[in-house]
């Protein structure tokens, strides 16, 4: 079983702090869309015949597809992959994009996740942030779309905007317990250099991202959520039980998946690929039926690390028995002194075979995975 991602590489505005690929001009969009149903068919071997269990649209803005647009998508996928019975197929929206008919003809396209970018339900910040919806679009998309006949209901917000304080971050969190979705994607803002944020920062005019700003209102998430029967089963992902996001749990499972569109990557267990992040050169490459992207071989050492970065991160933890059979490498043999001082603080766990953080480890993952990296010449 593996995974399709498919980007949609446009925005209606340019949110200040972010700084995935998109374009605000849309004139090109439908033959981005015929490009990506021409990729999809010059992938078709790329999975070699695996099975399809989750397909997400990501962007970008998937939501200002129209839905013809989107049927195109799908049919390609259909003609050239063979689907699961059930798939999970996520689509990432905007609040502004969600009128009662869109989300109708999305959930009748055969989207059966929606995963919409809330970020805030403060008109000050949503606008601080450049956002293009306000607080009560937010929280109406929520209620439409269960009346569209949406089940599985994800929302991003956003945490540790500079000065922001915990008060106003907590009342947030209040109002997507409110609107109850079955999962919460929840990320620090990270100041992007290319971003107007990254700009404004390097000026002098906005202050940079507060380490413990950020450690305390992740920490308020956490317990919130927690309180409200949600899991953290990543450090920045919260599901209700059977909720989990098995598209991005597969990513971190380290299963294959196919990205198709400008700037998406691919994993085959061996190399990733890297498809090239310009419209126009996308375009031009497929139009001449060759797939735009540089590859990169994993190396021994690569993979080790990935799998160390990504499953720490999760509440499933690294499995030693696969790093020793798949890698020959075992992190507590290699590193014994280290995860035993970890250990002391209570900030990893051995049970069996699975080699797991605890809350307060999770708040360190990716310094902790970093550490137990190898490098130089080990073999
Ligand atoms: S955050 Fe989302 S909507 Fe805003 S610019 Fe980035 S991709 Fe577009």
């Amino acid at each position: 079983m593996a995974g399709l991602y498919i980007h949609i590489p446009f925005c209606k505005q340019a949110c200040y702090y972010c700084d995935f690929f998109f374009s605000t001009n849309q004139e090109q969009r439908l033959e981005i869309v015929r490009a990506i149903t021409s990729e999809i068919a010059l992938q078709k071997d790329y999975l070699d015949g695996e099975i399809l269990e989750t397909i997400y649209f990501g962007g970008g803005t998937p939501s200002i597809l129209m839905p013809s647009e989107l049927n195109e998508i799908f049919e390609a996928v259909h003609r050239n992959f063979a689907v699961s019975d059930r798939p999970e197929v996520t689509l990432e929206a905007n609040p502004d994009d969600l009128t009662n008919k869109k989300l109708e003809a999305l959930h009748d396209a055969g989207i059966n996740r929606l995963s919409v970018g809330i970020q805030s339900f403060d008109d000050s910040v949503l606008k601080s942030l450049n956002r293009a919806h306000d607080n009560l679009m937010a929280r109406c998309c929520v209620e439409d779309a269960r009346k569209a006949g949406f089940e599985n209901i994800s929302i991003d917000l956003i945490y540790a905007i500079p000065q922001r304080p915990d008060e106003d971050w907590q009342k947030d969190i209040n109002h997507a317990l409110e609107i109850n979705p079955e999962h919460i994607s929840s990320y620090s803002l990270t100041i992007e250099e290319k971003t107007a944020f990254g700009k404004w920062t390097k000026q002098g005019k906005m202050k940079p991202v507060d380490d413990d700003l950020s450690a305390r209102q992740l920490s308020l998430l956490i317990d919130s959520l927690e309180s409200a029967n949600y899991e953290q089963y990543e450090v920045s992902n919260f599901s209700k039980p059977g909720f989990q996001s098995m598209h991005n749990s597969n990513y971190w499972k380290s299963k294959k998946y196919l990205g198709v569109g400008p700037s998406a990557h691919s994993y085959n267990g061996e190399s990733r690929q890297y498809n090239v992040s310009n419209n126009a050169s996308y375009l031009r490459s497929i139009q001449q039926e060759k797939i735009p992207c540089t590859l990169e071989v994993l190396t021994k050492h690569d993979k080790i690390n990935e799998y160390l970065l990504t499953t720490l991160r999760t509440s499933w933890g690294a499995d030693l028995k696969i790093m020793r059979e798949k890698f020959f490498f075992d992190p507590i043999k290699e590193n014994y002194d280290y995860i035993q001082s970890l250990h002391g603080k209570g900030l990893i766990v051995v049970e069996g075979d699975i080699l797991k953080l605890t809350r307060n480890g999770r708040f360190l993952a990716d310094k902790i995975a970093s550490d137990l990296f190898v490098v130089g010449d080990w073999e």
